[in-house]
């Protein structure tokens, strides 16, 4: 826990989100600023900035992060298909400094990313 990160207090409660999963090492909610029709944040309850600041002990947690997406997405009908992002680093876009997947849906996604 980081006592001023955004996600930290969203997991804490003292931030509104619409929340749509959490249990005791994950939490999920919609993004406040939504890129596709579905668009969710996954977080491990534990702080850590980025998939460069994981360690070993992490790699359970970013496991259950992406089949916590793939039973969303499946809950969601997101039957043509969907995006899992891990921004990394703010060369990447990432602009809160708690690990998140990005969960998009909903919509035709280009490749390569922007
Ligand atoms: P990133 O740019 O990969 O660090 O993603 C951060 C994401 O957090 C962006 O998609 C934002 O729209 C989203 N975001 C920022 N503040 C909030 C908030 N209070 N509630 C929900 N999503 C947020
Ligand atoms: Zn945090």
């Amino acid at each position: 826990m980081s006592a001023d990160c955004l996600f930290c207090r969203i997991a804490r409660k003292e931030i509104p989100a619409k929340l749509v999963y959490e249990d005791g090492d994950i939490f999920a909610f919609e993004d406040i600023n939504p890129q596709a029709p579905t668009h969710i944040l996954l977080c491990p309850r534990k702080h850590f900035a980025s998939l460069d600041e994981a360690s070993p002990e992490d790699q359970a947690v970013i496991g259950k992060l992406h089949l916590a997406a793939a039973q969303l997405a499946r809950e969601r009908n997101l039957v043509s298909g969907y995006r899992t992002v891990f921004n990394t680093g703010r060369g990447a876009g990432q602009t809160v400094f708690h690990l998140h997947l990005h969960l998009l849906g909903g919509r035709a996604f280009d490749w390569p990313p922007g």
